[in-house]
């Protein structure tokens, strides 16, 4: 039997300034995307969905093709010749002939201008299949984050998507699609498949699977419904950073055979998160409010969550509205980073280490999707502590053992506050981010990261309070920045 099997994965932030390239789909490797053998090697052993479908098909005895192995951070719409090419790959690939495809999507990508704006990038992918390979199973692992469209319903036989956020399930979800997948081929089920939508444009902020809440309590239903038959039961918090027409929660429940019972048990989860849709909304104090309750904190480390300007989101990393606020306040001992500025690096490291220079650092990448400006770069005057490469091994839990590269990184000592300047975006979930510069963070009073839910496993245990900023940035929370004029109505909390 012969199986095809490949992961193709982005986030779309509509309203990100950030382009992605072909070359951002190396899931960290700057070559790109891998193809053929290297897509299998890439895969293979992998905590991710496709590592579940290699597993899963080896395991079985089948042959493999495995055209691709793509995955990118969010940013903005995929360049549409990338994702022609992506998709040609997979297509051509199951053009050739198979018994089954497995593929391990995100859901949520938009792509740049394919005949005027492709907002379902993963629907088109399925739909292009369907013409080639029109009874072939086929079965989709998703990203709880996905915006799916009836038009992915209607083209796979199986959708299974994460359970958890942070996700730490991916490699369960893989397998249990495939699972499906090959009870499927045996004659043993016959997937019937129902979307159900509870009309709710949730924020990301408010899907975490690890406290008690909405989230939490919708992915137990649905764990509920499969222990009472489903075949598989999946709830979507969606992505709102994103204008198009299927943004927002949804719910997929696939039974054996039995249509009606998949749609009323959709609509039931569903109604569950309707009923509670106040709980996807994160209502957020103003940033002076904030940064004034950090000011009075006089003991332990402070966090403050600068999570408007996340790069796992979307966010160019470059704001400085969190620093601002907290330098009129007057406070000191502040750790910031990274903030990516390529052109305040390279000044920085032309003064070289123990030289004192002012210079325009950040609010750099203009924003016109969004309603409030960012303001100028702000003029700061400081002593370069230390250039690195900004390369470092995590430590912490997550992606452990993986090497980063954030680009040359130079430490900027403003005397309030030390900053760490990078060429590249980062993620600060692991503590290299800054050991790597030469930062401490357990010298400091207060730590401004751009992170919403990474930083968690190893810079919340460091802090004595943790503090969310409502920031201005493509990831922020405030949903008066965005202007949705695609996204299907109504729509809570766009409409009462
Ligand atoms: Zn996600």
């Amino acid at each position: 039997m012969k199986v095809v099997i490949a992961r193709l994965n982005h986030e779309t932030n509509t309203f990100s300034p950030l382009a992605t390239p072909l070359a951002a789909f190396g899931a960290g490797d700057p070559r790109g995307p891998a193809f053929g053998s290297d897509a299998y090697a890439a895969a293979r052993g992998s905590a991710t969905a496709m590592g579940a479908f290699i597993d899963l098909a080896e395991r079985k005895g089948c042959e493999l093709v495995t055209p691709l192995f793509a995955m990118a951070n969010p940013s903005g719409p995929v360049d549409a010749s990338a994702y022609r090419v992506m998709c040609d790959v997979i297509v051509d690939a199951i053009a050739q002939g198979c018994d089954a495809i497995l593929l391990d999507l995100h859901g949520a990508m938009v792509v740049e201008n394919v005949d005027g704006g492709a907002d379902d990038g993963e629907g088109e992918l399925l739909e292009r299949i369907r013409k080639i390979a029109p009874v072939t199973p086929l079965a989709v692992a998703l990203d709880l984050h996905a915006n799916v469209s009836e038009r992915m319903v209607r083209h796979a036989d199986i959708i299974v998507g994460f359970k958890t956020y942070p996700h730490t399930d991916m490699y369960e979800t893989g397998a249990h699609a495939a699972r499906l997948l090959f009870d499927m081929l045996a004659g043993k089920i016959k997937p019937m498949v129902a979307i159900a939508r509870p009309g709710v444009l949730a924020q990301t902020l408010c899907q975490n699977t690890e406290i008690a809440g909405a989230m939490r309590d919708g992915v137990e239903f649905a764990r509920g419904l499969e222990r009472h038959g489903a075949l598989a039961a999946s709830v979507f918090g969606g992505f709102y950073l994103a204008d198009i027409a299927n943004a927002g929660m949804s719910v997929v429940v696939i039974t054996d055979g039995d249509a009606a019972k998949a749609a009323s048990w959709a609509e039931d989860c569903s109604a569950l998160l309707k009923s509670r849709r106040d709980e996807f909304i994160f209502r957020q104090a103003p940033l002076a409010d904030s940064v004034a309750r950090a000011h009075a904190i006089k003991h332990g480390l402070t966090l403050l969550l600068d999570h408007g300007d996340n790069c796992m989101s979307g966010g160019t990393c470059d704001t400085l509205g969190v620093l601002e606020e907290c330098l009129r306040h007057g406070m000191t001992r502040i750790g910031v980073g990274p903030i990516c500025d390529p052109q305040a690096v390279a000044e920085l490291i032309d003064a070289g280490v123990g030289a004192t220079v002012t210079i325009a650092l950040g609010n750099k990448t203009p924003m016109p999707k969004i309603s409030t400006p960012i303001g100028p770069p702000l003029q700061l005057t400081g002593c370069v502590r230390a250039i690195s490469n900004g390369e470092y091994t995590i430590s912490g839990p997550i992606y452990t053992g993986t090497r980063c590269y954030m680009g040359r990184t130079v430490l900027f000592d403003i005397g309030a506050a030390r900053i760490v300047v990078t060429e590249q975006t980062q993620e600060p979930w692991d503590l290299g981010v800054f050991a790597c510069a030469g930062l401490d963070p357990a010298q400091e009073r207060y730590l401004i990261l751009k992170s919403r839910m990474y930083y968690r496993p190893v810079f919340a245990p460091l802090a004595s309070t943790i503090i969310e900023c409502a920031s201005v940035g493509v990831c922020s929370s405030d949903f008066s920045l965005f202007d949705y004029h695609r996204v299907r109505r109504p729509i809570y909390p766009l409409d009462a």
